[in-house]
């Protein structure tokens, strides 16, 4: 019994730092992850499908009907994947669905890199700088792994116990049925939405927009009735403002631009 207890103790204290060890060659990120690329990968197909195949919640706009939307939309992303920075550009496929709501102010990208945009945050938003610097924070969180990053906080001491222990199937039967339906409403952490703004600032700054263009959404949301939808998933920190124009300072992004007049072809190549 002893004996028992002594390599369970070992397993307990080295499993952790084997996996971490696995994980950190195989992704070039640095945060302990229990699941794998592919998890992130899978858990975006699911909410994929569960979206389209409920179209009386989820009106997905048509891809041919809306080409024009959807041309900025890519146009807008390909500028963000083409800076080099994003450690996942070429395995994730980042599809874009534009969800046809104009009373949701909501954006997200699904582990995997699975993008959603709501008509309602494109019409709120008043330049293109602004939806650049949004859809890089939420690649950001995609990107970084911060959903499966959560689910190993949330689960990762459970999975590991019953690794070890060997005999709990109800138990992962539960966490695997909790991951399928919480994957897409998981809240981020303070530490993940402030992670999301930097990378945000880190994408726009080599590109032609506004590095700090993810503040003016930020600072415009402030100013209005407050979008439920977003700030269930994205809590606010604190100084996020600050935070944001002080990365943008210290990297040198210069000036960029905002293209305010031509964001207005993209509001109007919506229904
Ligand atoms: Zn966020």
């Amino acid at each position: 019994m002893y004996k028992l207890n002594k390599y369970t103790l070992l397993y307990m204290m080295f499993l952790p730092l084997f996996i971490y060890s696995c994980k950190k060659d195989d992704n070039n990120d640095p945060t302990f992850n229990l699941f794998s690329v592919q998890d992130d990968i899978n858990f975006g197909q699911e909410l994929k499908n569960e979206i389209h195949s409920n179209p009386a919640q989820y009106p997905v706009l048509d891809k041919s009907q809306y080409a024009e939307a959807y041309n900025h939309m890519s146009r807008i992303r390909d500028s963000i994947l083409n800076t080099g920075k994003l450690i996942y550009a070429d395995r994730f496929n980042w599809e874009i669905d534009i969800i046809q709501n104009d009373s949701v102010l909501n954006a997200f990208c699904a582990p995997g890199g699975y993008i959603c945009v709501y008509t309602g945050i494109i019409k709120f938003l008043d330049n293109e700088a602004q939806l650049a610097g949004v859809l890089g924070h939420e690649m950001a969180h995609a990107d970084r792994r911060h959903s499966t990053d959560q689910l190993t906080k949330a689960y990762g001491l459970s999975i590991l116990l019953g690794i070890l222990v060997g005999n709990n199937s109800g138990q992962l039967t539960q966490i695997a049925s909790d991951l399928a339906a919480g994957v897409a409403t998981l809240a981020f952490s303070r530490d993940a939405e402030y992670e999301a703004d930097e990378y945000s600032v880190r994408y726009l700054c080599p590109t032609s927009y506004d590095s700090e263009g993810v503040g003016g959404f930020f600072e415009k949301m402030s100013g209005s009735p407050q979008p439920p939808e977003f700030l269930s998933t994205h809590p606010n920190p604190d100084n996020r403002l600050a935070e944001i124009e002080s990365l943008a300072n210290q990297l040198d992004c210069g000036v960029g631009e905002l293209f305010t007049e031509s964001y207005q072809n993209v509001k109007n190549s919506l229904p």
